[in-house]
């Protein structure tokens, strides 16, 4: 449970003065989220300066200054489109204040004739005369010494105002409490770190643009704590899973042989390493926690096979599990034939199994009748049971979830994991999002595979892609056609999708076909179906085609607005076509004009189809924070630290954290308290939870 002194960092924003729900709402969208401490961890980007306060007659153009003037008078427009001006004066000078679409009732009541107030904006020059168009802020002389300051800029929303997003800082600033020190005395010391309450006032009280940097202390302690967090909780739910005595599984390799015998093909050298890392941590009597990662269309699946083959040679079961339904009988399809070829028997169990086929299905598993079983999250509902689970796959694509991992290998008591993943990424990154978990990479593709043709092409050339389209599909080519995520919005990505859809009917007719995430699962499933072996030839979707599908035969994807996908999502999307022999065709789609940097993105993408080396480029020219589309990923989102700057402090940390747990395994020393308060602080609970159970 979350300790009390974090309550009030938890409390909802809409609890401090001045913060109403229609505040609330803006804030929680622009902050991730609706709470005190969401509020203290969005960071200010920049500053404004606006302790510069000459005299009008000194004020140089272009800069923030702060005056204190004179009202004059007040010259109304004539018409809609004239500004508003207000001359005013501080004895050196004068100086207009402009305002366009301006309310008078508005202007009269701030600015009132005859009176001192200070403004602070932009000054401009315009002609011999100075100005300045709608001041930043204009105060009544008492507030002079407030607003005499370098003003943090954060990242905004519309609808928010900065003064009114200010202000509830300050408010939750306030209100935050002093927390016991998690550090080691002797890095804070080093590194000349302040306290967490200190270090985020000083983060949101930036002198200087230096404060507002990547390497300033507070904001470098910041970072600390947050990756620190990440790695003890890692640290702890590897444990936990350890803690749980392994077993040897063990097997004669005939049923393994019996699979590799019904292949068409000869494994690569990468899936014969991966296999046999699999199979030494199997046989050892630690539990395994493995992870596999590869390309779309590396090979995996087949690894996994084998290694499930092995837990059937040691009397015992296993299980796969998939992010979706469509990859969940996807894997079935693919194994089913492998498998029973193999002499074992499969199953399938998802969210549509349901009545007498799900009791078979469950009665299959508890019994043991059933060897292997591929399934959705569907599988570790509580009233399944296996009668000896020894191997969980996890199918995550590039979903990640350290509970629903847990969750699953709870069914087995000393179920061995091995985690399949589709990303490929960066040590950086794994190091985040696996801790220290072993990992076995396929870094070869099975061979046959046709070459890459990767296209850029402006948006405006859309006509031409059509009618290239139509050409290829009366060859009786399949294509993806994939439509952009918009913004953040489910709902206008599928319009988007929608729009296009109508369109490319218009001229394809009924060879085209359209999938997205809101479509039920037998709608997709129907949809799907009927691009892989029926008369759809075009589909058009949003990115749920990312997650699975196996469509061999279609050789041309178009991807619509690419400047708005990361480098390695469009590697995974482009790992859905040239899946077969045939030469295969990716047409990337931009709406100039392309940035320096989102040119070069585009150029890896033409130059190298090696995942690996996509994601390293990614995560250097966009930073982890944009890389893989992060929401959708499930990598840990950081907020306050930027491993393109902070990547020696992960490293700090997890060293750290490991040392932490040799020394005081329970965290019951005071620095121990303290760490379990940083958890919870960060959220990680389900990990700051294993230790009551030490
Ligand atoms: P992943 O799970 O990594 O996406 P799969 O296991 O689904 O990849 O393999 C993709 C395709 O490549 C499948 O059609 C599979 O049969 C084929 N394949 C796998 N390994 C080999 C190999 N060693 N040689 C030739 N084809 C292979
Ligand atoms: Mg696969």
């Amino acid at each position: 449970m979350r300790p009390e002194i974090l309550f009030p960092l938890f409390r909802p924003v809409t609890t401090l003065s001045g913060v109403g729900p229609r505040v609330g709402a803006l804030i929680e969208k622009l902050c991730g989220g609706g709470r005190l401490i969401d509020l203290l961890f969005h960071l200010p980007t920049g500053i404004v300066d606006r302790r510069y306060a000459p005299r009008i007659a000194e004020a140089e153009a272009g800069r923030v200054a702060t005056l204190s003037v004179t009202v004059g008078d007040h010259q109304k427009p004539r018409n809609r489109r004239q500004p508003y001006k207000i001359e005013v004066t501080d004895g050196s000078g004068s100086l207009s204040l402009v305002f366009f679409h301006a309310r008078d009732d508005y202007l009269a009541k701030v600015l009132p004739e005859g009176e001192t107030r200070v403004v602070s904006g932009v000054v401009e020059r315009y002609g011999d005369a100075l100005q300045m168009t709608h001041p930043d802020h204009i105060v009544p002389v008492a507030e002079r010494d407030r607003l005499l300051r370098a003003e943090p800029v954060y990242p905004m929303t519309q609808g928010l105002s900065p003064k009114t997003f200010g202000r509830a800082v300050l408010a939750a600033l306030e209100a935050a409490p002093e927390l016991p020190d998690w550090l080691d005395p002797a890095v804070a010391a080093r590194e000349a770190w302040p306290a967490w309450r200190a270090a985020m006032a000083a983060l949101h009280h930036p002198e200087t643009s230096m404060d507002v940097s990547p390497d300033a202390p507070a904001r470098r302690r910041a970072a600390y704590d947050e990756l620190l967090a990440n790695q003890l909780a890692l640290a702890l739910v590897r444990r936990d899973m350890r803690k749980v005595a392994g077993r040897a599984v063990t097997g004669d390799g005939r049923i393994m042989d019996r699979v590799t015998a019904a292949l068409p093909f000869a494994l690569t050298s990468s899936q014969t390493r991966a296999v046999d890392e699999i199979v030494r941590d199997m046989t050892a009597p630690e539990r395994m926690l493995r992870l596999l990662q590869g390309d779309v269309g590396s090979g995996k699946t087949l690894v996994a096979l084998l290694a499930m083959a092995r837990a059937v040679e040691a009397g015992a079961q296993a299980a796969m599990m998939a992010p979706t339904e469509i990859l969940a009988r996807q894997h079935f399809a693919t194994l089913e034939p492998l498998a029973k070829s193999a002499g074992l028997s499969i199953t399938l169990l998802t969210g549509r199994e349901k009545g007498k086929t799900r009791d078979a299905v469950l009665a299959g598993l508890a019994e043991g009748t059933t060897d292997l079983v591929v399934g959705t999250h569907a599988l570790f509902t509580d009233d399944v049971a296996f009668k000896d689970l020894a191997l969980a796959v996890v199918d995550e694509q590039h979903r990640f979830g350290v509970h629903q991992r847990l969750a699953i290998s709870a069914k087995g008591r000393k179920c061995d994991v091995l985690v399949m993943t589709a990303t490929p990424i960066p040590r950086t990154l794994m190091l985040t999002a696996y801790g220290d978990m072993e990992a076995s990479r396929l870094t070869e593709k099975p061979p046959g595979r046709a070459p890459v043709d990767t296209r850029a092409l402006p948006a405006d050339r859309l006509a031409e892609v059509v009618d290239g389209l139509g050409r290829a599909l009366d060859k009786g080519a399949k294509a993806y056609w994939v439509c952009p995520l918009v913004e953040e919005s489910e709902k206008l990505d599928v319009a988007a999708a929608e729009d296009r859809f109508a369109h490319l009917k218009q001229v394809f007719g009924e060879r085209v076909g359209l999938i997205h995430g809101r479509l039920k699962a037998s709608e997709k499933d129907a949809v799907m179906e009927a691009f892989a072996d029926g008369p759809l030839q075009v589909l058009v979707a949003t990115t749920v085609i990312e997650v699975g599908v196996d469509v061999p035969d279609a050789t041309v994807m178009v991807i619509e607005h690419v400047e708005r996908f990361g480098l390695a999502q469009l590697h995974q999307l482009r790992g859905r076509i040239g899946r077969g022999d045939k030469p295969w065709t990716c047409l990337l789609l931009y709406s100039p004009p392309l940035s320096e940097n989102a040119r070069a993105r585009l150029n890896i993408l033409r130059e190298t189809d090696d995942g690996f080396r996509i994601a390293e480029e990614d995560l250097k020219l966009r930073g982890a924070g944009e890389l893989l589309g992060t929401r959708q990923s499930g990598l840990p989102i950081f907020k306050l630290a930027d491993l393109a700057h902070h990547g020696e402090l992960l490293a700090m940390a997890r060293d750290d954290a490991a040392l932490i747990l040799n020394r005081d395994a329970a965290l019951t020393s005071a620095r121990g308290q303290a760490l379990r308060v940083l958890l919870y602080l960060f959220e990680r609970d389900a990990a700051a939870r294993t230790l009551r159970s030490g």
